[in-house]
């Protein structure tokens, strides 16, 4: 199985400044061997860098809604994702979780959308520190997880991929420990087939190390996405 590698953009790069870096990236993406290797950039960004020349980048939305169409303000839904080819969409964020207040249901439903289009679903789950000082890490894990897990049958497994991220250890440079990580991916093993990515402060210095974790199927990357040199150490990695 390849190694994955996706880099979440956030509200990040004006849209050429997304379209320039993602032409750059798929000069790296059209040679690769061993990695599914993507970018998520703002709705702003997603046809521009979709419709880039000779496209192998995998191209992804940071979230959708889960109706068709209608009255919900400032939403995209996963049919117009669909419509323009969108490869993937990330689900579950900790900081649509944390900083929205995106309830589990309205996650479900969100994540029930994508997989109902046949778009391949990135869900991310982990804990905040309160959890895990109070040992819930495993526990939180579960409630997040197993929702989505429900929604999954034999055909839809292919268009899952979790990402488990610490909410602690998103962009504050402070990386889960091996320890900690094998744990949490053991535990998720043991619930599904579905590749594992670990996110959180991911680096060219930190990104061996965990890639060679024994359910450590690649990475959800933010801030050393943004920048070519970063992200491109991170596919090198990747694809050895
Ligand atoms: C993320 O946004 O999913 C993430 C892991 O960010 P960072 O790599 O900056 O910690």
């Amino acid at each position: 199985m390849k190694n994955i590698l996706i880099g979440n953009w956030k509200m990040n790069l004006l849209p050429n400044e997304a379209t320039e870096l993602a032409i750059e990236l798929n000069t790296l993406a059209k040679e690769s061997k061993n990695t599914y290797f993507g970018v998520a950039p703002t709705f702003l960004s997603l046809t521009q860098t979709l419709s880039i020349k000779d496209r192998s980048i995998k191209i992804g939305a940071q979230n959708c809604h889960f109706e068709d169409s209608g009255a919900f303000t400032a939403e995209v839904s996963a049919s117009m994702l669909k419509d323009v080819n969108t490869d993937f969409v990330i689900i579950g964020h900790s900081e649509r979780r944390h900083v929205f207040s995106e309830n589990q249901e309205l996650i479900t439903n969100r994540a029930k959308s994508v997989l109902d289009k046949s778009l391949t679903l990135v869900y991310c789950i982990g804990e905040t520190l309160e959890d895990r000082e109070a040992g819930r890490t495993l526990e939180v894990v579960k409630e997040q997880l197993t929702p989505v897990l429900e929604l999954i049958n034999d055909s839809s497994i292919e268009n899952l991929i979790l990402a488990y991220e610490p909410v602690w250890a998103i962009g504050t440079g402070k990386v889960a420990s091996l320890d900690n990580i094998n744990e949490v991916h053991d535990f998720i093993a043991g619930m599904t087939t579905a590749p594992i990515l670990y996110g959180g402060s991911v680096k060219p210095g930190n990104y061996e190390e965990i890639l060679n974790l024994k359910n450590v199927s690649g990475a959800l990357v933010g801030g050393a996405s943004l920048k070519f040199d970063s992200f491109s150490e991170l596919f090198k990695i990747s694809e050895n």
